[in-house]
C-alpha cells in the first residue's frame, strides 16, 4: 500500500501547526514545530507567503489529509462519499474520517499515533466484534467492539500507549475504553465537537466545489 514516507515533522512545519503524527514526542518540547516554527526547507525561515483564497482552502485540505494520514485519492474518495450522504458535507467528511478503524484504534489509545494504529490493523492484530479486520479504512458503527488479538495484548508498546492515553487528550466521549481488557466500544457516532483539532472543514468543501 502506498504511503507517505518523508519526515513527519516537516508536514507539521509546512502547515504551521501540530498535527500530532509522532505520538508522545509531539507532547514534549522536542517537537519540531516548537523548536523551528517556520516552514521547512532552505528558505523556510525567510519565506513569508501571502496565502489567500485557493491557497487557504488547499492548505486546510492538506492539513486534514495529513492528520488522518491519507493519500490524495483516498481523501478525495472519502469526500465524494460524504458529499453523497445526507447532512452537512464538511462535518460528514470529518465523521467518516473519525470512524475509520485505524483512527478508532488510535483514539482508544492502543497506539500512540495513527501510523502505528494503521500498522496494528494492517498486520492483522485488531478484531472488530471478535473477527479480524485488517482494512484500515473500514468504517466502525455504533455498538462495534474493537479489541486486540491475545498475542499483541502483551506488547509493551501497546500497554504503555494505553497507560498514557490521558496525557494525549484521553478517550473521546463517543468511545468507551476497557483498559484492562484492551478493548473499546463505539457507544455513539462521533459529533463535530469531539474533534478538538483546529479544522475549518468548510474550506475543504469550497475547494472541492470548484
Ligand atoms: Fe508534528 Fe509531532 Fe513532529 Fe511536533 S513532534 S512537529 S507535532 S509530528
Amino acid at each position: 500500500m502506498a504511503r507517505y514516507r518523508e519526515a513527519k515533522c516537516r508536514l507539521c512545519r509546512r502547515e504551521g501547526t501540530k498535527l500530532f503524527l509522532k505520538g508522545d514526542r509531539c507532547f514534549r518540547d522536542t517537537c519540531a514545530v516548537e523548536k523551528r516554527p517556520f516552514p521547512p526547507g532552505q528558505h523556510g525561515k525567510n519565506y513569508r507567503p501571502k496565502t489567500v483564497g485557493y491557497g487557504i482552502q488547499l492548505r486546510e485540505k492538506q492539513k486534514v489529509k495529513r492528520i488522518y494520514r491519507m493519500l490524495e485519492t483516498q481523501f478525495a474518495n472519502c469526500f465524494d462519499t460524504a458529499d453523497k450522504m445526507k447532512g452537512i458535507t464538511g462535518e460528514t467528511l470529518l465523521m467518516l474520517l473519525e470512524r475509520r478503524l485505524d483512527n478508532v484504534v488510535f483514539r482508544l489509545g492502543f497506539a500512540t499515533s495513527r501510523d502505528l494504529a494503521r500498522q496494528l490493523v494492517t498486520h492483522g492484530h485488531v478484531l472488530v466484534n471478535g473477527r479480524k479486520v485488517d482494512i484500515a479504512s473500514a468504517q466502525t458503527s455504533t455498538g462495534d467492539v474493537v479489541s486486540l488479538k491475545d498475542k499483541i495484548k502483551k506488547n509493551q508498546q501497546v500497554l504503555d500507549s494505553v497507560a498514557t492515553i490521558g496525557g494525549r487528550g484521553g478517550v473521546p466521549a463517543w468511545l468507551e475504553l476497557d483498559a484492562e481488557g484492551l478493548k473499546g466500544t463505539v457507544i455513539s457516532l462521533p459529533k463535530r465537537e469531539d474533534i478538538q483539532m483546529p479544522i475549518d472543514e468548510q474550506l475543504i468543501v469550497e475547494l472541492y466545489s470548484k
